[in-house]
């Protein structure tokens, strides 16, 4: 018998026991990606988080269905439902179409995702493919009075729903207009656009005809429509950053709830920031990295999701390419040391259950890593191989894996050579024995720590 599995849920700020509405069946959604740039790392760190979370279910015996959107439309450059269209903007800028623009980036995530071992979703969805269901979603807040129309759109009347805000826990009071908070035609400062109108038609390149008028979804009801749409009006989880929190969820919640009369989503799960100088990560700040520019650096993808593990979920996480050097180093350590380790044929139960209890106590994954130390170090533990195994299921590291980091004992040794060539300034030499290491496939990086060895190909 599993433990229980407890999950802290943003909704009621509290660690529950997670139960699912019709088990061992999990509905879950994750807002993905808008995709007019490059993930970045930091948005990356958010589909490692959903990604534990999932193999976690997964761990724990659940069947689930995962849905994550792509956002191709309706995301504005402001909050407050103005500015450009994100995808628009990009398009125009890289005179390319927005298709040609959402293929492309889009491509570019599935491969990160792949790099990432994140498990792919069961189903994406495109939100200018659902263009209808979002229509029939406003005509139903419409006819439940929900909605009033401005010159620019048409609006959710969030001073309509006794307990709009309540994910975030907004102080509705302290938000009257002022100098800080324009309202325009907005009837409160927290309505928000459910249908933009084209401001010029003809000029965007997605725009679509609705009852309203011609336009374009505003962002909020793009997840709400397709969540509902694949996983009915009441699911289990939903996930994404904590950015999301305050307006996203919150709306998605409003207009969700507003429209079936029912409980739009059982645990409301977020990720915390990945943070660079103790500031968020961001792309419209001009990004950080890419996984392909760390790659580029000479890391591997798994570094990167073994440094991302290191940390809480819900704890930021301050980035450096020092600290992940380090993490770098101890995933090589502990790769090294579990290569030596051979198959007994059992599993160490004891083991198994300290990562089963840290996993299942809200995705404690920093302690599930300390379990994974303890074990390979312990020289009387048996049962080692099979229990990594297992372990990897939900942290897919590639433990097992005997690539990438391996690197073989004669190669090691070639390394040290050079190295004692390099010192006696036998510079022949030591170009000599490089050449040869890279015809066996790997490459030498200098580094102010040493000469550093890695695969070719990564
Ligand atoms: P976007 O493509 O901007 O919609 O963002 C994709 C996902 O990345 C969302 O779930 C955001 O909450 C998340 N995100 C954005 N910035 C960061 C960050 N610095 N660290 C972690 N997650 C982030
Ligand atoms: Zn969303």
């Amino acid at each position: 018998m599993k433990e229980k599995l407890l999950l802290f849920n943003t909704l009621t700020r509290k660690i529950e026991e997670f139960k699912p509405i019709d088990p061992p069946n999990v509905r879950m959604y994750s807002c993905g990606p808008t995709v007019y740039w490059y993930q970045h790392i930091g948005n990356l760190r958010t589909y490692i988080f959903s990604d534990i979370l999932k193999r976690t279910l997964i761990y724990n015996g659940f069947k689930v269905k995962h849905v994550m959107n792509v956002t191709d439309v309706g995301h504005l450059t402001s909050d407050a439902d103005e500015g450009e269209d994100k995808v628009e903007k990009a398009a125009k800028k890289e005179r390319k179409s927005v298709n040609e623009i959402v293929e492309y980036y889009w491509n570019i995530f599935k491969d990160d995702l792949t790099k990432l071992n994140i498990i792919p979703p069961d189903i994406w969805c495109k939100a200018s493919e659902h263009i209808q269901d979002m229509i029939n979603l406003i005509k139903m807040l419409e006819k439940k009075n929900y909605t009033y129309k401005t010159s620019d759109g048409i609006y959710f009347d969030t001073s309509k729903l006794k307990d709009y805000g309540k994910l975030a826990r907004l102080k509705i009071e302290g938000l009257k207009p002022g100098k800080r908070i324009a309202l325009g035609e907005k009837r409160n400062p927290t309505d928000f656009a459910l249908w933009k109108f084209s401001e010029i038609p003809g000029k965007r390149q997605q725009e679509w005809q609705s009852p309203w008028g011609l336009g374009f979804p505003g962002w909020h009801i793009e997840c709400s429509a397709m969540s509902m749409k694949y996983l009915g009006e009441h699911f289990d989880i939903h996930t994404g950053g904590i950015d999301h929190i305050p307006v996203h969820h919150t709306n998605e919640i409003a207009q969700s709830e507003a429209a079936t009369g029912k409980r739009f989503v059982n645990y409301w799960l977020h990720g915390a920031f990945l943070v660079f100088k103790g500031k968020k990560v961001s792309k419209s700040e001009g990004g950080l990295f890419t996984l392909s520019e760390l790659q580029a650096k000479g890391f591997h993808p798994i570094d990167y999701r073994y440094f991302v593990l290191t940390a809480h979920y819900r704890k930021p996480l301050e980035f450096s390419l020092e600290k992940l050097t380090n993490a770098k180093n101890s995933y090589e350590r502990l790769k090294n040391i579990i290569l030596e380790i051979e198959d007994d044929g059992k599993v160490n139960e004891r083991y198994l259950k300290k990562f089963e209890n840290a996993i299942n106590n809200d995705l404690n994954i920093p302690k599930a890593l300390i379990v994974l130390w303890n074990l390979v170090r312990d020289k009387d533990a048996n049962g080692k191989y099979r229990t990594i195994q297992e372990i990897d299921k939900v942290l897919a590291i590639d433990l097992l894996k005997r690539q990438n980091i391996y690197v073989p004992k004669d190669i090691e040794e070639m390394l040290l050579k050079r190295e004692q060539a390099r010192k006696e300034k036998n510079w022949e030499v030591a170009d000599k024995i490089r050449e040869e290491i890279e015809k066996r496939g790997y490459l030498i990086d200098d580094t102010p720590s040493g000469p550093k060895i890695r695969k070719k190909d990564f």
